[in-house]
């Protein structure tokens, strides 16, 4: 009922992709698997390992198809240059503008159909469900989402619509079940859902159910680089050769692999904006301590360049300390950078689309521009971010450190020029336009937007201006055969995307839309059967099943717990120190 209100209220905007076509899309991705790259759990090699460790082992899920076709299509990719890159201007008064069709497809949903953001609103009220929702979510459903916690907010304290990064998602959602809420839809991948409802269940909320937005699986390529048996490989060789191993795993894997890693390595949890604090406090603990860094193999090369970039820098032990950390010094830091062991087959096939091409029309024609750089992204893209932070121009780090940067920029800007006023400076007349490279997921620029337009709203600006730019590569446009996919935005347009989720969108995370979400409200309130609202719930994989003795959960729950205390106290937990000198 409420589906299909939603769905009528929305006729007329044009869908990034409809149904049918998302369909088409993913048996592009997994012409062999067909549906079941996507559809449902399939073997893993984890699952040796576990099987072989627990007499209740069960078939693991790791479709790992979709990455493979999509790193290695070049017969079907073809050359074509970039110069100009799609944008979307916030205008002086916070109006939007979009240059190019993946921006204007990205554009139109930034003021979406109140009729639908209010049908939403209500079925998600008599469900009683909040929803968390990651960054990189589809525009559509991040316009609708942003407006709807707008309107609760009018009516309400707080809004149980919260868009975040994965690890925050949890602590959204607790908040939500402290307020109430009695399930909770989370958008975003499997991992996500995963680590949702085990934060969930660690403060008290087992009991509250969290639904995907799909049945099926809900893959992520670099998850799943992490569950190869070339992953465990790399981790076993790493303990046998040191002494005190420390893996560091990222935020963005199952909580199978962190069970597996931490049964083998002793483990811990970073997000990409605590990453190089871990390490530092680490090192800083046990000085010998030898660091193996996964998945994210652009990631951990970033972090090993940021080093060295520091150190080719010159910086002194004073500023090293008072800059990084403070038990830190050069020979520290040098010695903690040779020790850095780096996975070397793991990316995300978003952020592996910023190569060379793009590279170059960044470096060639958008010199006048911020950059910002999320660390996952390929070396070079990150260089030129990296170069750029070191003079205040640019930011490498979290989907919220950019947001923090553009937002605090845009600040600036707007107290530059009311100080100008104030001082009776004569208006030149000009507009000043602040531009931004969006150095990750398209995704994030329904939140920038909005925390643009309120920065220029509140301060009352009429000459600021900001232009986010999304850098899209040519590496991303594969050869199609099916005519009807030419609806997939920018193909036509030739601005670099791809049917493959290019144009820096995630396939993964496109498997979110609003139909599904109040698909799931309407579940709820229907109170459907069994198997179909189970067949929404998170991957249940390690319930059950016992490592080494211990039970599977509670070893991959250990290193996001580890990683909290950190984050709470500043200083490793002692008995992960004791796991590692032990
Ligand atoms: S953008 Fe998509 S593929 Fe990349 S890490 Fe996130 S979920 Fe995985």
């Amino acid at each position: 009922m409420f589906a299909s209100a939603i769905r009528n209220s929305r006729l007329g905007i044009r869908r990034l992709t409809t149904k049918p076509v998302q369909n088409r899309l993913y048996q592009h991705l997994a012409p062999t698997a067909g549906a079941a790259a996507c559809a449902g759990p399939s073997s893993s090699p984890l699952a040796a390992r576990l099987e072989a460790r627990s007499a209740s082992a069960a078939r693991l899920s790791s479709p790992s198809i979709i990455q493979s076709r999509f790193m290695s299509s070049p017969s079907a990719a073809y050359s074509q240059t970039v110069d100009v890159f799609p944008s979307i201007v916030i205008e002086a008064g916070g109006n939007i503008s979009a240059q190019g069709p993946f921006a204007e497809a990205q554009a139109q949903f930034l003021e979406p159909d109140m009729e639908a953001v209010h049908s939403l609103n209500e079925s998600l009220t008599k469900a009683n469900m909040g929803v968390v929702a990651h960054y990189y979510m589809d525009v559509e459903l991040q316009g609708i989402l942003t407006s709807l916690k707008i309107e609760q907010l009018k009516t309400s304290d707080s809004s149980r619509i919260a868009i975040a990064d994965s690890l925050k998602m949890g602590d959204d959602a607790v908040k939500m079940c402290e307020e109430g809420a009695t399930s909770i839809a989370c958008l975003g991948v499997d991992f996500m859902s995963e680590s949702v409802a085990t934060i969930m269940s660690r403060n008290g909320y087992a009991h509250i159910p969290v639904y995907r937005a799909t049945a099926r699986h809900i893959g992520c390529s670099l998850a799943e680089s992490a569950e190869k048996d070339a992953y465990q490989a790399w981790l076993q060789k790493g303990r046998a050769e040191n002494k005190n191993a420390l893996h560091v795993v990222y935020i963005n894997t199952s909580l199978e692999t962190k069970a597996v890693s931490n049964s083998i390595v002793p483990t811990i949890t970073c997000t990409s904006s605590n990453v190089m604090a871990t390490i530092l406090q680490a090192s800083s603990e046990v000085p010998d301590v030898k660091i193996m860094y996964g998945p994210d193999t652009y990631m951990g090369e970033n972090l090993v360049t940021m080093f060295t970039s520091i150190l080719n820098a010159n910086w002194d032990d004073d500023k090293i300390a008072k800059a990084l950390h403070p038990k830190h010094n050069r020979a520290t830091l040098e010695k903690l950078r040779d020790n850095i062991d780096v996975y070397p087959n793991g990316n995300c096939v978003v952020h592996h689309m910023f190569g060379n091409e793009v590279v170059n029309t960044v470096k060639n024609n958008y010199d006048d521009a911020f950059v910002t750089a999320h660390l996952e992204v390929p070396g070079e893209m990150f260089q030129i971010a990296m170069e750029k932070s070191l003079v205040d121009k640019g930011v490498v780090g979290s989907t919220s450190d950019i947001l923090k940067f553009i937002s605090g920029k845009v600040s600036l800007a707007v107290e530059e020029e009311a100080a100008s006023a104030s001082a009776g400076a004569t208006p030149s007349g000009d507009n000043r336009r602040l531009k931004f490279i969006l150095g990750t997921e398209a995704g994030m620029v329904t939140s920038i937007v909005k925390s643009v337009q309120d920065i220029l709203a509140a301060a009352g600006s009429k000459t600021i201006e900001t232009e986010i730019v999304f850098p899209v590569s040519s590496e991303a446009v594969m050869g199609v055969d099916d005519d009807d996919l030419a609806v997939v935005p920018g193909v036509a347009g030739g601005e670099g995307c791809s049917t493959a989720g290019g144009c820096a969108t995630c396939p993964f995370m496109k498997m979110n839309d609003v139909d599904a979400l109040s698909d799931i409200a309407e579940m709820v309130i229907e109170n459907s059967d069994e198997k179909k609202m189970k067949s929404h719930l998170p991957p249940q994989r390690l319930i059950g099943k016992k490592i080494d003795g211990i039970d599977a959960v509670d070893l991959g729950s250990e290193p996001i717990l580890w990683m909290r205390h950190f984050m709470k106290e500043s200083a490793m937990p002692k008995s992960l120190i004791q796991k590692i000198s032990s």
